[in-house]
Order: C-alpha cells, then sequence, then structure tokens
C-alpha cells in the first residue's frame, strides 16, 4: 500500500500522519514527538484512535528537530507497514514567488532558506526535517506546502505596506498565512454549497493562530495577516494588529530588545496578554475574572471590524465560515460573533448553531453562516500526491 507522510514541525514540536493513497486518501496515523530538547514524549494513534506509541525519551536523546525526525522515522520503518512514496511538509513561508505547493531539492532548500529572517522562529524548524530527509533519503520524493501560496493571487497594490516601495522588492510586503486551511476551506464550500463557495465568502479561521481571509470564486483576495503571523486579529498569545508607534515606545521608553519585543508581542500578548490568565478560549469562557471578560470581549470586537473590514474588499458578503478550534468547537463564541455580522444581514439559527450543523444561519439570513472543520495536513497530502503524479 503506498502511503503518503505529513510533516508540520514547529518549535518544539514535529507532527505527523500517514495517509494511504489508494484511489482517494485515507487517515491511517496520527502522531506527535512534543517537549522537544526538554522533556521530550512521542505520542501515536492509529486511525480508530487506538495507541500506538506513548513514550517518553531523556532530553540527550532528542535535543532537537533533526533528532525528532530520525526518531519517527525509525519507528515508521520498524511499525508501518506501507510503503512510502512521498513526504509533504508544511512550509510557513514560500516567499514572493512560491503559488503552489513545490518539489524539492537542494535548490528549492536552498532558495526557502533565504526567507528565514521573514519567519524567523518558524522557517528553520519547517526546513529541518527536509534536510534530514534529503541527506538520509535522498530518493524519497519530499513537497513543500507553503501557507503563505493560497495568497499570491493578491493584487499587489493590496500586499503593499506605504513605506517606501524598494522595501516591497526586497520583500517587506503582505503575505497572509494559513493558506492551507482557507484552500481545504475554499474547496470543501465548493462542494457542499457551490453556489455559495463562486461568491463572496469570509472565513475565519479561530484557532491558537487567529486570521480571516477574504474569497471570491475560492481564491483569496485579503487577508488579515502581513508580513508575519503577528497581525490582523489577537491570537492566544499574539498581539494582532498594533499601531507600530507602540513599537517605537517600548524600543525608545522601555529600552526593550529586539528579542523582548519579540517575546512580549507572540508569547506574551493577544488573549493571554490582556486577560492576565489563560491564551485558551475554553479558560476564559469558564472564568468570571474581569480579565477573561475583557480579552473575549476584544476578540469579538476585532473580529466584527475585520469581517468589515474584508467586507469592504470584497464589496459585499455572501457567506460567513467558522473554522480551526474555536470556530469549530464553541457554538458560544459563534453566537457572539455573529451578533458583529448582523449588520450586513446575517443572522444565526441557535438550534444549528448549538447542534453544530454545517449550516447554521436561519432560512432568512442574508448571509449564510457555515462551519466546516478545517483539515490542513489532508489538504498538504493532497498537494504532495498532486505534485509527484506530475
Ligand atoms: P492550533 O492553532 O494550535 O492548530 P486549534 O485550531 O486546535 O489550534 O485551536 C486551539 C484553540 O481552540 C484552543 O486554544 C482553544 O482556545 C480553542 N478551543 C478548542 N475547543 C474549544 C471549545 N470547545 N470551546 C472554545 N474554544 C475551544
Amino acid at each position: 500500500m503506498d502511503t503518503i507522510l505529513v510533516v508540520n514541525a514547529g518549535s518544539s514540536s514535529l507532527k505527523f500522519e500517514i495517509f494511504a493513497a489508494a484511489g482517494s486518501l485515507t487517515r491511517q496515523i496520527k502522531g506527535k514527538m512534543d517537549g522537544i530538547g526538554t522533556a521530550p514524549h512521542l505520542t501515536i494513534k492509529g486511525s480508530g484512535g487506538d495507541r500506538l506509541a506513548d513514550e517518553g525519551y531523556p532530553s540527550e536523546t532528542v535535543p532537537d528537530l533533526p533528532a525528532a525526525m530520525r526518531l519517527v522515522g525509525q519507528w515508521l520503518r520498524e511499525r508501518h507497514e506501507g510503503q512510502l512514496i512521498a513526504v509533504g511538509h508544511r512550509v510557513v513561508h514560500g516567499g514572493p514567488d512560491h503559488m503552489r505547493p513545490a518539489r524539492i531539492d537542494e535548490n528549492v532548500v536552498r532558495q526557502l532558506e533565504r526567507y528565514t529572517p521573514l519567519a524567523p522562529l518558524h522557517q528553520p524548524n519547517n526546513l529541518a526535517p527536509i534536510r534530514v530527509l534529503l541527506e538520509h533519503q535522498p530518493q524519497l520524493a519530499q513537497v513543500a506546502c507553503f501557507d503563505t501560496a493560497f495568497h499570491r493571487g493578491h493584487d499587489p497594490m493590496a500586499d503593499h505596506y506605504a513605506i517606501p516601495a524598494s522595501y516591497f522588492d526586497e520583500g517587506v510586503r503582505r503575505y497572509g498565512f494559513h493558506g492551507l486551511s482557507y484552500e481545504y476551506v475554499a474547496g470543501r464550500l465548493a462542494e457542499i454549497a457551490p453556489g455559495v463557495g463562486d461568491g463572496r465568502v469570509i472565513v475565519a479561521h479561530l484557532g491558537s493562530g487567529a486570521s480571516m481571509c477574504a474569497l471570491y470564486q475560492g481564491r483569496s483576495v485579503e487577508s488579515t495577516l502581513g508580513f508575519t503571523a503577528l497581525d490582523g486579529l489577537p491570537m492566544g498569545t499574539r498581539c494582532g494588529q498594533i499601531d507600530p508607534g507602540v513599537l517605537l515606545y517600548l524600543l525608545q521608553q522601555h529600552g526593550m530588545s529586539a528579542a523582548e519585543l519579540q517575546d512580549l508581542l507572540y508569547k506574551e500578548s493577544g488573549l493571554k496578554g490582556l486577560s492576565g490568565i489563560s491564551n485558551d478560549v475554553r479558560d476564559l469562557l469558564a472564568s468570571d475574572n474581569a480579565g477573561a471578560a475583557l480579552a473575549l470581549d476584544h476578540f469579538v470586537y476585532r473580529i466584527g471590524l475585520n469581517a468589515g473590514l474584508l467586507a469592504a474588499a470584497l464589496g459585499g458578503v455572501d457567506a460567513f465560515v467558522f473554522t480551526a478550534g474555536v470556530g469549530e468547537n464553541s457554538p458560544v463564541m459563534r453566537a457572539r460573533i455573529a451578533e458583529k455580522l448582523r449588520w450586513l444581514g446575517a443572522s444565526l439559527d441557535p438550534r444549528r448553531n448549538n447542534a453544530g450543523e454545517l449550516l447554521v444561519s436561519n432560512d432568512d439570513s442574508k448571509v449564510a453562516i457555515y462551519v466546516v472543520p478545517t483539515d490542513e495536513e489532508l489538504m498538504i497530502a493532497q498537494h504532495t500526491l498532486a505534485v509527484i503524479a506530475n
């Protein structure tokens, strides 16, 4: 049986999935090595949720991502019975030029390394497992699937910042992220509601990272994320849109270093920073603390504001789609957000919303509201299969 391995490497974790590629793609294995370098732990589950591995390792055994990749590779060679035909990687940054997934070779890796300054926290981690496989299994086909690629059809005008244009040429431009999720959701919507999927759609990807995307005829025309994954909506621990004057103030008046600023904006801000309690929406919903209420109110408010922004980019809205952790699982948050879309003519059906149906708006709503679970890993597997088939 031919199989595809999907790899999603973060700063301290390596997530992976195996799909059987017999006609359609079927998920077989889902695994995660977390605590890399501190308290490494490998968990692997089969397609029925059965536990195939649940094992801790000394930090010296798995000090970094390459070591994690080697260990996972060894587990797969010993225990996985399929014939691995390709590996698809999530790569956060494809730079200005990659509009679609790319077959990986030395040249492509060198090119992708050039984008590390644009995503210093993510790109090196994404590339580390690619390097390990290139070295140890050079014959194995590898495909890079980019979070930025889906947004590359934007009007270049929209992707400019109003700073001297030479910076745009250097790569300082709006890229947009979560593209694999939006591409998957756009594809699903085309299946579920073909007429709607062809129109003007706003998708809200609300997970621990959060953004929104404006789709027209299934293509991205605008995103709330820009040069980095810090822009737009407040997120679990990231600040979202902020006046750059605040950064100047922190640098000049607080004497913050670039590293301290990076830590503040990526790790200590967003819902966590505002609430002082947690980055997890579930914790905030369960709390009666004033900080938790402020954080949730602000999150909902900013989603509403950004819906207006994207509605303007589209010249109107036919449908609004919730996806990712919060969007898929929280009827309460969906209801609160839908209230902010009332002026657009959107009206939620409480029964459908509480039941978590696919269509959660009522029959009179001028904007159809959907809940579409995302599946970035399946998107990567599909891309990988398509690239190697060519
Ligand atoms: P990631 O961006 O890490 O892939 P997810 O899309 O899995 O994140 O979303 C994770 C977030 O979803 C959690 O931090 C939590 O805030 C939120 N979440 C998950 N389930 C629920 C729920 N039932 N109610 C509210 N929020 C939820």
